[in-house]
């Protein structure tokens, strides 16, 4: 441990220079040594940061620059940036990827940020992993068939969601007049966006003779399909609705399964003057294996200190700045600042809150690989136990125990 207690010390108080009387004013030095595993400095000597240094980097990195006294010990980094992810270019989009090989610790779930033009096609497919998504920007066409072959064809829109479970074939396409961008989440950290079941990559690893054969053709009928995966291509923007619904239907008619969810038209589960919360699961999108929480978060309010007891947490930013403590157990804990585009992620069970540290609404997706969506707050754990007990621990006094909240925020109010 003394060299990681040594990188602290050297890291602590450099930040732009600042003394540590200046950094005491400013209220950024708590109480001393409030944590088990790091040796807090003392010195202005160990204030400086005269090597090399990304100032950029540095300030939108405020907590790993100068880490809360609070902060203590190895904690997995749980933070990785869309904005560093490769990003895969086609005529017809553009998608990357954040998985477990980026975020080693994101071992439950992936996501994949894509955009199509209008006309824009991620072409017909499936994956072993259920896809679980969720729109940013524009409108899009999906569709899908159900495991009885009946056919799904919808337009969706900013805030809507859809799933699609394991198997289960499917397609996107951006509509007019500048199609869509959206985020992915697959319910397995090791998903990989190279390795799906494409149409046209099956084709054409298929004998042409047996495909003739498939599809009760001569082979010169298929002299033009490609010779290898479209993944994203361009095409024309498809006609109205109610046309590409009745011909895909046919004769067997649509699936009574909505696999899409209008998330604006649903009530929010809380939503008070700090933010909102809505609660997206299996109790009100049956379809769904994939839990969901759509965060906003007003500026300077908290999402409460809480955990979750079922599933690992996967976040994805979308606007604002924010902050998150995830306490690692055993003295160990690390803060780290999001901003949009960011991915975050914490295990199973571990507490964390989420701060709004900017001056605008910050807007999150909470996602778990579970049908239903579990958290449990600190506050609602502490207004029922005896509050004697609880008292005994905190060393409150009672008018603190009773200014607690009773029942369960979800959000804080900024001091
Ligand atoms: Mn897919
Ligand atoms: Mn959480």
């Amino acid at each position: 441990m003394a060299d990681e207690s040594e990188k602290n010390i050297l890291t602590r108080r450099g930040f732009l220079g600042v003394s540590s009387a200046a950094l005491a004013a400013a209220g950024m030095l708590g109480v001393e040594s409030a944590a088990g595993q790091d040796t807090k400095a003392k010195s202005d000597q160990v204030a400086s940061d005269p090597g090399p240094t990304n100032p950029p980097l540095d300030a939108s990195n405020r907590d790993s620059y100068i880490p809360p006294i609070t902060d203590a010990g190895g904690v997995q980094t749980f933070k990785y940036p869309f904005s560093i992810s490769h990003k895969r270019q086609h005529e017809g989009g553009w998608s990357r990827e954040v998985t477990q090989r980026e975020l080693a610790v994101s071992k439950t779930l992936a996501g994949v940020n894509m955009r199509l033009t209008a006309g824009g096609v991620r072409e017909l497919h499936w994956h072993t992993a259920a896809e679980w998504a969720f729109m940013l920007y524009g409108t899009a066409r999906i569709t899908c068939i159900d495991a009885n072959g009946k056919s799904f064809v919808t337009d969706v829109k900013d805030n809507d969601l859809w799933f699609f479970p394991p198997g289960i074939p499917h397609s996107i396409q951006g509509l007019g007049p500048d199609g869509c961008e959206f985020l992915l989440v697959f319910d397995d950290g090791n998903f990989s966006e190279y390795e799906t079941v494409l149409l046209s990559d099956w084709m054409a690893h298929t004998p042409p003779e047996v495909v003739a054969k498939n599809f009760g053709v001569n082979q010169q009928a298929l002299a033009n399909m490609p010779k290898k995966e479209l993944f994203i291509f361009q095409t024309a923007v498809p006609g109205p609705l109610e046309e590409d619904r009745r011909t895909a239907a046919g004769a067997l008619g649509p699936s009574p399964i909505d696999f899409a969810f209008r998330t604006n038209q649903a009530p929010p589960t809380l939503r008070s003057k700090n933010g909102e919360v809505r609660i997206i699961d299996a109790k009100n999108f049956p379809v769904t294996t994939t839990a969901a929480a759509v965060v906003t978060v007003k500026p300077g309010c908290v999402r409460e200190l809480h955990w979750h007891p079922n599933a690992d947490e996967w976040q994805y930013f979308y606007a604002g700045k924010g902050r998150m403590t995830v306490f690692a157990t055993g003295g160990r804990a690390r803060t780290m600042d999001f901003e949009t585009g960011d991915v975050g992620y914490v295990q199973k069970t571990l507490p964390h809150y989420v701060e709004n540290t900017g001056t605008t609404d910050l807007k999150f997706l909470e996602m778990f690989k579970t049908s239903y969506y579990q958290d449990l707050a600190l506050s609602e754990w502490l207004s029922h136990t005896p509050p004697e007990l609880v008292a005994a621990h905190l060393r409150l006094d009672k008018a603190t125990m009773d200014a607690m909240p009773k029942d369960k925020p979800l959000i804080m109010p900024g001091a």
